[in-house]
């Protein structure tokens, strides 16, 4: 990786204060986590270090932009899907 930008986070290459999430978007960031966890990092992931009430504050944030924080995006979702030939009744 290239040395992150003078004033920037070390870890996400974003000017944040060091209190807030770190930028799940940012490619610096997914890559350093990575490296160090061998896995994509979440946006739970990049607020662990955050106080409390930042965290909550992130949460609801971007619970409205429709992002679950809770989630983890690399679980796999087992989806059953079954089909009952000849079960099917046709509408009346
Ligand atoms: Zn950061």
């Amino acid at each position: 990786m290239l040395p992150v930008k003078p004033g920037t986070c070390p870890e996400c290459a974003v000017v944040h204060p060091p209190e807030q999430p770190h930028n799940q978007e940012s490619l610096t960031y997914q890559y350093t986590f990575y490296d160090r966890y061998g896995r994509w990092p979440t946006w739970a992931d990049a607020m662990a270090h955050c106080p409390p009430e930042i965290q909550a504050y992130w949460r609801e944030a971007l619970a409205e932009r429709g992002i679950a924080v809770d989630i983890e995006p690399e679980s796999e979702v087992e989806i059953v899907i079954e089909i009952h030939a000849g079960k099917e009744t046709a509408p009346q």
